[in-house]
């Protein structure tokens, strides 16, 4: 039986801040969280880490990015998942969904082949139960970076045909579109959960789709409705309708950081979810240019711009820079916020009872933060120390 004992674990978990605790963890599950004294003596079978007083956390769970190191998860090549699953690996993400763009059917299916090579080949870095579809069935006016394009009705067709090739979990759709109500009931129906995103619907528009199930927005505030006191919009509607999970893009410039403390003082925080939403441009230096929809699109001071006019054009956030700057713009307790890192995502996708705590019977999915960098130290991942 393998063992791993972290000493001296300042741990952070939902409802949790414990310092000076020791976790012990046995074939590949969380067995013991404790303050006491655990006999720690490194073996052959036992191995023994010091984490010096530094936060313990659940492991992330990014349920939307794109990609990093200069890959993008809908490049054709193979290699580009293992490269962005290594990325998310080192800013201490343990599960993501890969997040496709609106693009061609081909493209789209190709993309889940490359995620089940991933799988296949044992996920060697973070792992990936499943992708995230951004698209294709958006509001061909609130497109964002998204192509226009590609941009088409909603097909559960088309849906199913992707995730016979590897699972979808996700699917952020514009409900306003024609049939939009019907497909929030189908993907439920399909064990996917569809998403509010890129959308130009009013409160009228949504309401049948969250009749029929819906309950997650995709980059809250982000290409959608802007509230209006005349026509709340996807805005308003996130305030008023207390079970959306909204995802939140916590850069301080998709939010301003005014808006991320109205997000997280006045929405429930049982349904937020901190996302990376990033691009391949993330974990890359400044000066770093590519190429977005044949834009060219440049990285400065961290931020990915279009070289032309200079408008945002995408997210190089870390998971754990979000949490940092949530924390530090609200002041809420870091036991209170942690759970929309990992908890929050792991229960809405149907993974409550096993990922996203630290606790006993947990998998030992576990990152080890610097509170003075907030850069990752070490990740777990089924006990497995890959970092
Ligand atoms: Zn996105």
């Amino acid at each position: 039986m393998q063992k791993t004992i972290i000493l001296n674990a300042h741990v952070i978990s939902p409802g949790v801040d414990m310092e000076g605790a020791s976790v012990v963890v046995e074939n590949g599950r969380i067995t013991k969280v404790t303050r006491a004294k655990v006999a720690a003596k490194a073996s052959a079978n036992v191995t023994v880490v010091d984490v010096k007083g530094q936060y313990v956390m659940p492991g992330f769970i990014d349920v939307h990015t794109h990609g990093a190191l200069t890959c993008d998860f809908c490049d054709a090549d193979p290699k580009a998942i293992f490269e962005i699953a290594k990325a998310k690996l080192q800013e201490g993400v343990t599960t993501f969904l890969p997040t496709t763009l609106t693009v061609s059917h081909e493209e789209l299916v190709v993309a889940a082949k490359n995620a089940k090579n991933y799988v296949n080949e044992g996920s060697p870095y973070a792992k990936v139960p499943a992708i995230h579809l951004e698209g294709p069935f958006i509001n061909v006016k609130c497109c964002g970076a998204q192509n226009p394009r590609f941009v088409r009705k909603p097909s559960v067709k088309e849906l199913k045909d992707i995730a016979k090739v590897f699972p979808v979990k996700l699917i952020s759709y514009a409900p306003e579109t024609e049939g939009g109500a019907k497909f929030a009931r189908d993907c439920i129906k399909a064990g996917i959960v569809p998403s509010c995103g890129h959308t130009g619907a009013k409160m009228k528009d949504l309401m049948p789709a969250y009749r029929n199930g819906l309950r997650h927005m995709t980059h809250f505030c982000n290409q959608m409705t802007p509230l209006h006191h005349r026509e709340i919009g996807m805005v308003g509607a996130g305030f008023l309708i207390e079970d959306l999970n909204t995802e939140v893009i916590c850069d301080k410039i998709h939010l301003c950081p005014d808006m991320l403390r109205l997000v997280f003082t006045r929405r429930n925080l049982a349904h937020v979810q901190i996302i990376t939403d990033s691009l391949r441009c993330s974990h890359c230096r400044d000066g770093y240019e590519f190429s977005m929809g044949g834009l060219g699109v440049k990285l400065e001071n961290g931020e990915a711009r279009l070289v032309e006019g200079g408008n945002l054009a995408g997210s190089t956030l870390w998971m754990g820079n979000g949490l940092k700057n949530v924390h530090e713009v609200t002041g809420i307790p870091l036991k209170d916020l942690v759970r929309t890192t990992s908890w929050n995502q792991a229960v809405e996708l149907g993974w409550g009872d096993e990922l996203g705590k630290i606790e006993k019977g947990y998998r030992a999915d576990l990152v080890v933060i610097n509170p003075k960098s907030w850069k990752p130290s070490a990740v777990f991942v089924d006990g497995e120390q890959r970092i």
